[in-house]
């Protein structure tokens, strides 16, 4: 996979105004199509990152829309919710190449107030300087193309499939 080309990335592309629909719902109803969903049970969807820092970096969602990441969930859905982040994150070791698996919920009212987790694989070989939040928040994000995220998106699926989790 030729993921080596990098593109600066601009905040305000995900930058939600006011009154704007839900991007996550958006998702879960297939409204929007340009995300590559890979994973989807009762409770989660977890799709590819449009603007990824790493590959397969993966957000993982509740379908309904909650904001709160703890106290809009009941305690069964939330932990409903983190076994499907912990099948994310088993495929996402399994299919690539993974020194330390990033999981983290952040979020904005002014971006995505849909609440949702982060999960990002660091490849092997990064320096340490640009490890933890470093690696998250570079002014460039990766460029692959639509069919290598396509790819990689059934690959990561069926690693889930496989494992049975
Ligand atoms: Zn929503």
């Amino acid at each position: 996979m030729n993921t080596a080309d990098y593109v600066l990335f601009d905040p305000e592309v995900v930058r939600r105004p006011p009154g704007s629909p839900c991007f996550s719902c958006e998702i879960v109803s297939r409204t929007d199509s340009r995300h590559h969903v890979w994973y989807e049970d009762d409770v989660a969807i977890a799709f590819l990152n449009l603007y990824p820092r790493l590959l397969g970096y993966t957000l993982v969602a509740p379908k309904r829309h909650l904001e709160d990441v703890t106290g809009d969930f009941a305690i069964s859905e939330y932990l409903a919710l983190q076994r499907a982040v912990y099948r994310v994150g088993e495929a996402l070791r399994s299919v690539l190449p993974t020194e330390r698996l990033y999981i983290l919920s952040l979020g904005s009212r002014q971006a995505n107030a849909h609440v949702h987790w982060h999960v990002a694989p660091l490849p092997p070989g990064v320096p340490f300087e640009e490890q933890q939040f470093a690696a998250l928040d570079r002014p460039v994000v990766l460029a692959p193309n639509d069919a290598e995220q396509e790819h990689l998106a059934k690959q990561l699926g069926e690693a889930v499939t496989a494992r049975r989790m």
